[in-house]
């Protein structure tokens, strides 16, 4: 199980990001892919940018990318239409057999 994983079955997101290009290693691995660096783990940073969703059977179903590298799918947990470009937070994460994501809007500040 890797250390991704491992996060995610206690509910934290964390990624891997190289001691030394600092890229962050995205989908998630051992080393980094562009230098063969060392990782250094940490949380994920919040909010992230919706780019693109969908709707099946009732649920809505968001990709979200957050720090310019990491790009998920999730389904949007709120009863609310987004719109592209808009901030979107991880609400909720788990692991169970595959990676679960579950998203909420980030309320506009004026
Ligand atoms: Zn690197």
């Amino acid at each position: 199980m890797s250390v991704f994983e491992t996060g995610l079955k206690k509910g934290r997101f964390v990624v891997g990001q190289c001691s030394k290009c600092q890229k962050i290693a995205w989908p998630p691995n051992d080393f980094c892919s562009g230098c063969f660096g060392s990782l250094l783990w940490r949380d994920l940073k919040q909010p992230g940018t919706l780019l693109e969703h969908s709707q099946k059977d009732g649920r809505k179903f968001c990709i979200v990318e957050f720090e310019r590298a990491v790009k998920i799918m999730g389904v949007l947990i709120e009863d609310v239409e987004p719109t592209i470009g808009q901030n979107i937070q991880l609400a909720n994460c788990g692991f169970d057999k595959s990676p679960r994501f579950e998203f909420s809007v980030v309320p506009e500040v004026n």
